[in-house]
């Protein structure tokens, strides 16, 4: 940790956006690791080790490595930029990227394994995204970190060098994909964010962890129940763009007027973060009945921490038109929404995809 702060606080690097090539020194008895950058506080910088301020996406994905020369013995690395912000800025564009790249990097042959470093603030929207539409069984493993390269006790590097490892490691294979921090290895799935600063930062509640790792050596507990990888059926061959959905986040007394002008700006898709059992004013339900008769799909997810959110328990959302998104929350809920309207489908085939995914 020491020598990774002193090696960064004394080389404030430049962000380059360029393919970069980690020289390793190739030994063909290890497997081969591809990591792709993003940004994040993995990569992000402050003037002072003891301070709270810092940017996000300053350091790239050369300095990360170097900064873990223990790796050499695990892994071949090679290392590839494909942005370098903070992840409150990643686009439908660079997870379109990352799920395309991700996608030619697996079909390669000697690739082992993909690791992605991003940030945590919506990392698990990447993650469930690419867990539905990267079709391999190699080990394609997410990476952050809560602290900058140059903090005190910066968590990056060694959530790096377990997540390079787990990337490495046969039997990480078809577990679809997975984050790798703080000594947990968690499945796309069940991720949730839960602190704004500890580094104990991602859960998943109710359905607990796919392994554990310490300093590489990882033990595997089960594979997701959900549908991923080779066996979802989406696909983004193709696409450039994804359908508009929104989130309307349900409160005390709320109005119905935020919904109506979801739909008034052209959402095809909206998310309600449901007060308790995706519930929501008497007002809000008949713009969510008003919004499904007009074609936009309207899903009711929850602002609470855990649970399901069940069909039809206090809603009728036979009778108003309307989805239930069962254990996924709103953020996870918008993205399969997205992705379910990439083609036409009817609303019980929809509710069919939270059931399976
Ligand atoms: N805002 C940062 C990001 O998501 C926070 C982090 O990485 O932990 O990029």
């Amino acid at each position: 940790m020491k020598q990774m702060s002193f090696l960064l606080r004394n080389t404030m690097v430049v962000l380059v956006l360029v393919t970069s090539t980690i020289a390793n020194g190739q030994d063909n008895k290890l497997p081969n690791v591809v990591i792709l950058a993003t940004g994040g506080t993995i990569a992000g910088a402050a003037a002072s080790g003891a301070q709270s301020g810092y940017t996000s996406g300053q350091v790239n994905i050369d300095a990360m490595v170097n900064a873990i020369p223990e790796v050499k013995k695990i892994a071949n690395i090679k290392g590839e930029q494909i942005s370098n912000v903070g992840s409150q800025d990643i686009s439908f564009e660079i997870m379109l990227k990352l799920a395309k790249r991700i996608s030619e990097l697996a079909a390669q042959k000697d690739n082992t394994g993909i690791v992605i470093t991003h940030g945590t603030d919506t990392m698990e929207e990447t993650a469930f995204f690419l867990n539905l539409v990267v079709k391999t069984d190699k080990p394609v493993v997410l990476v952050g970190s809560m602290r900058p390269s140059t903090a005190i006790s910066a968590d990056g590097p060694l959530n790096l060098y377990n997540g390079i490892a787990v990337a490495a490691d046969p039997q990480a294979k078809g577990r679809g994909v997975l984050l790798v921090m703080n000594d947990w290895i968690q499945s796309a799935q069940t991720i949730v964010k839960v602190s704004t600063t500890s580094v104990q930062t991602f859960m998943s509640p109710l359905k607990g962890l796919i392994g554990t790792t310490a300093y590489g050596v990882s033990e595997y507990y089960k594979y997701p129940t959900s549908l991923y990888g080779a066996k979802s059926e989406f696909s983004v061959d193709g696409v450039t763009k994804l359908p508009r959905v929104d989130i309307v986040y349900a409160d005390v007394d709320m109005p119905a007027d935020l919904i109506d002008a979801s739909v008034n700006l052209g959402a095809k898709g909206i998310v309600i973060a449901g007060v308790g059992n995706g519930n929501m004013t008497a007002a809000a339900l008949e713009a969510c009945a008003r919004a499904s008769k007009k074609g936009v799909i309207i899903v009711r997810s929850s602002r609470v921490a855990t649970g399901n959110v069940g069909r039809n328990v206090e809603v009728n959302d036979d009778k108003l038109g309307l989805i239930a998104s069962l254990d996924l929350n709103p953020q996870k809920s918008r993205i399969l929404l997205m992705l379910a309207l990439l083609k036409p489908r009817p609303l019980e085939a929809i509710q069919k995809l939270y059931l399976e995914y």
